[in-house]
């Protein structure tokens, strides 16, 4: 697996793309999906999945237009009616446009998706939003909006809850391994890292 990286839109959201072969599965497209298509056709492989940490516009709006284009989108069964609820995406809050869709695969918590080939174990991590969810792939864990290099998502959006965000946040502190952790914004860290120097602990 190869692992590609991009920054987009006014709230600067990382997408990543895990890339098996020709074919990749992206996380979190942002906002524009056909920038994430042109971005894959440029660097030779076919984005066949997304997953979403969490529904909110900044990093879900691109969903509509992928699955348009064949992309199977996938994101956690708790969090799965933010494709279609304005607040619970924030896009009402911001004053932006999000179109509907609903998902093609959903998951619960714990589940391992196998995806071309990749064991993606599933932890959702309330909180941030209602269902957003961590991805488990080999070493690296997509942290989304729960985990940042030495901060934490913000709480106070719909569905959103300051004492879930710090149990998930504890969880994933407490994993048995020093994951390097890709959040939806901002740096790279790592479990180990953040067990130091993230200020929520
Ligand atoms: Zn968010």
């Amino acid at each position: 697996m190869k692992l590609f990286h991009t920054i987009s839109g006014n709230f600067a959201v990382n997408t990543y793309y895990l890339v098996v072969g020709n074919d990749a599965i992206v996380i979190d497209g942002g906002v524009d999906g056909e920038e994430v298509l042109s971005y894959a056709r440029t660097n030779g492989f076919t984005v066949k999945y997304m997953l979403l940490t969490h529904t909110h516009f900044d990093h879900a709006t691109s969903a509509k237009y992928l699955q348009d284009n064949g992309v199977k989108i996938v994101v956690s069964a708790l969090e799965a009616d933010g494709l279609q609820d304005d607040d619970l995406n924030a896009s009402n809050y911001f004053g932006l446009k999000f179109e509907h869709l609903t998902p093609d695969i959903t998951f619960n918590d714990g589940e391992v998706l196998d995806l071309l080939g990749l064991k993606i174990k599933c932890i959702i991590t309330p909180g941030h939003s209602k269902g957003s969810s961590c991805f488990i792939v080999d070493n690296l864990l997509f942290s989304g909006d729960t985990l940042f290099n030495e901060g934490v998502g913000r709480f106070d959006l719909k569905g959103g809850s300051g004492r879930a965000l710090l149990t998930s946040l504890k969880r994933l502190l407490a994993l048995d391994f020093n994951y390097t952790v890709y959040p939806g914004h901002g740096e790279a860290t790592s479990i180990e890292h953040e067990k130091i120097y993230n200020p929520y602990v």
